[in-house]
């Protein structure tokens, strides 16, 4: 893998493990809030339930200490015996008596009435004229309790509907009064001859402690009887009117059965069973079993909204208590912090994207940057080479131009004097070493001033290219140590490798002939023919460690004067007059 691409691959690898490490811790601290936040709730909630059992326990043990006080006064067990003598006499004087001894410990307390029950569970004597001698209503809606009195407990009776309008309000009219009461058994001689029940006023501390005790604004306590209904005001009767769930003109008390109705009534569930049907809620059936508890899972209240709650049965009070919070209201602030947590989470993990993205992009740039910068590199270096080539090209060009220009004579392109003379001297050497022989021919254009002196230089100049085009068409070029070269002004000079005697001879004249055959016609040569003609002076060595180039050159040169002193026009070899040779045409 590409340097590059690993690094990419590590980066974004180690952010993915990143993310899922925070993701993975966030969940853990949210599960360990949201653990933490139902355990809160789950305190609030006892200690709201204990602090309200606490407080009716305390009010109702007063109230019930206040019956049992007024039973045990001998004038109001005196009174009671007249209520249940059948003397009529009697019987009236024991009830105004019993009245005017009642009414001021009434007015105290705020109390509603009194109710002197007889074991045949009449009402033997009232505040009011018209319940007397009818059935107690006590022992009509809960007889148990009267029983508990008639077997000697002082005791409190859960609320009950009134026999009669407790006040003049045209409110109470429409919908039956409630009613709640101490009951306190009546001593004579030992024997429960009856039982004192005083009526205590509805909207007294009994109302007032469920209503104070509730957490936030879905928080409710409220207090339900054996048969699961509610016998303490709904804090949502609002609610519940609305979704009829109550008469608009009932009161929650004691028309409310605290069954769960399957869905949320509040959010239109219409429940498939009738109220009279449906299970009491988790809370109602656990308490009413007599057994307390907390939930802090949810279950559905009377109104199928999902709750919290803690319950318990008091036995002594004889009725049970709950508080209870809407889920949602107690997992308010959980829900808040977990968006807050979840919102920091997915910042983080956007920042980290963004951050991830720009890393692998400026990675990516610089991967093409490098590129850039290598293919730019190399089409700098391929430029350059080819720059380099191309100067080379014109180096080499102009080298051998300028070889062939300092090697070569530029009037008749032979080669030039330096070239014979070092030619000469490495001919010399490698025939010297080989012991080959070597010669020298030196030729001179016969008359040639009088030539230029005839035509003009330009003309001379024309005529010198003839000549030496003639010399060295007449192939005599033939070995690789052969060269001929103009030698300056009119004198062009060869040299043959390892020639002998007669060859050189048989050359000179084969070269003086070929240059007679051009014919250029020269009105001012003293040649006979006037024509143009070459004088040739040749010296061959079969010794050449004896003499040097030098001396050789010198009786070539020698030789050419003997050949223009004896009439020009012809070859002359070295030291060898026999061996001239005159041209006659
Ligand atoms: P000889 O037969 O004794 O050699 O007589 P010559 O006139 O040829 O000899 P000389 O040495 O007196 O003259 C050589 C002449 O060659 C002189 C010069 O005008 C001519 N010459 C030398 N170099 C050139 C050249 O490059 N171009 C032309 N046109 N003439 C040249
Ligand atoms: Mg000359
Ligand atoms: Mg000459």
């Amino acid at each position: 893998m590409p340097k590059i691409a690993q690094f990419s691959f590590l980066t974004s690898l180690i952010t993915v493990m990143f993310l899922a490490g925070v993701a993975g811790v966030t969940s853990y601290a949210i599960s360990n809030i949201e653990q933490a936040t139902r355990q809160q709730i789950r305190t609030s909630l006892n200690t709201v339930l204990q602090t309200t059992v606490t407080t009716y326990q305390v009010w109702i043990q007063y109230r019930k200490r206040d019956a049992a006080e007024l039973a045990l006064i001998p004038d109001v067990i005196d009174a009671t015996e007249g209520l249940l003598s059948a003397d009529e006499n009697r019987k009236s004087l024991a009830l105004t008596r019993l009245r005017e001894y009642i009414s001021p410990k009434l007015r105290k307390e705020n109390d509603m009435g009194f109710f002197i029950i007889s074991p045949d569970r009449l009402n033997a004597g009232s505040m009011r004229d018209n319940n007397l001698g009818s059935l107690n209503l006590i022992h009509m809606q809960r007889p148990g309790y009267l029983n508990r009195a008639f077997n000697g407990e002082t005791l409190f009776i859960p609320t009950l509907f009134s026999d009669v309008p407790l006040t003049d309000k045209a409110e109470d009219e429409k919908h039956p009064s409630l009613s709640i009461f101490v009951a306190s058994p009546i001593r004579s001689n030992d024997e429960v001859i009856a039982v004192l029940a005083l009526r205590i006023n509805l909207n007294s501390l009994f109302t007032q402690v469920s209503g104070l005790a509730r957490l936030g604004s879905t928080g409710e306590t409220y207090a339900f009887d054996e048969r699961g209904m509610m016998i303490t005001e709904s804090r949502f009767e609002h609610q519940l009117r609305q979704n009829n769930l109550i008469n608009p003109d009932s009161k929650s008390i004691l028309n409310i059965r605290i069954t769960d109705p399957g869905g949320n009534l509040l959010e239109g569930y219409m429940p498939a069973i009738p109220p009279r049907q449906q299970p009491l809620t988790v809370m109602a059936a656990s308490a009413t079993r007599g057994l307390s508890g907390t939930d802090i899972e949810g279950y559905r209240d009377y109104r199928g909204v999902p709750v919290f709650g803690a319950w318990l049965w008091d036995h002594d009070l004889g009725f049970g208590i709950t508080t209870e919070i809407d889920v949602e209201e107690g997992l308010a602030s959980f829900y808040k912090t977990r968006q807050t947590v979840l919102g920091v989470l997915a910042l983080i993990m956007i920042m980290t994207l963004l951050l991830l993205a720009y890393i692998l992009r400026s990675q990516q740039a610089k991967k093409r940057y490098l590129q850039e910068a290598k293919d730019t590199l190399e089409q700098l270096v391929q430029q350059r080479t080819a720059e380099l080539n191309a100067t080379r090209k014109q180096l080499e060009t102009a080298n051998h131009e300028l070889e062939v220009q300092a090697t070569t004579d530029s009037l008749t392109q032979l080669a030039n004097r330096r070239s014979f003379d070092s030619h000469l001297q490495s001919e010399w050497l490698k025939c010297s070493r080989e012991n080959k022989a070597l010669a020298i021919l030196l030729i001179d254009i016969d008359h040639f001033k009088e030539y230029n002196d005839h035509y003009g230089h330009l003309q001379g100049d024309e005529c010198l290219r003839h000549v030496a085009q003639a010399l060295q068409n007449a192939y005599v070029i033939r070995r690789p140590g052969d060269l001929i070269a103009r030698y300056g002004g009119e004198e062009f000079a060869i040299i043959l490798s390892d020639p002998t005697p007669e060859y050189v001879s048989q050359t000179a004249e084969q070269l003086r002939a070929h240059v007679s055959q051009l014919n250029i016609t020269h009105p001012a040569s003293a040649v006979a023919e006037k024509i143009l003609t070459i004088s040739i002076g040749h010296a061959t060595c079969h010794h050449l460690q004896q003499i040097s180039p030098e001396n050789l050159f010198d009786q070539a040169d020698k030789a050419l004067y003997q050949a223009k002193s004896r009439g020009r026009n012809q070859c002359c070899a070295a030291n060898t007059p026999d061996t001239r040779t005159r041209h006659t045409g």
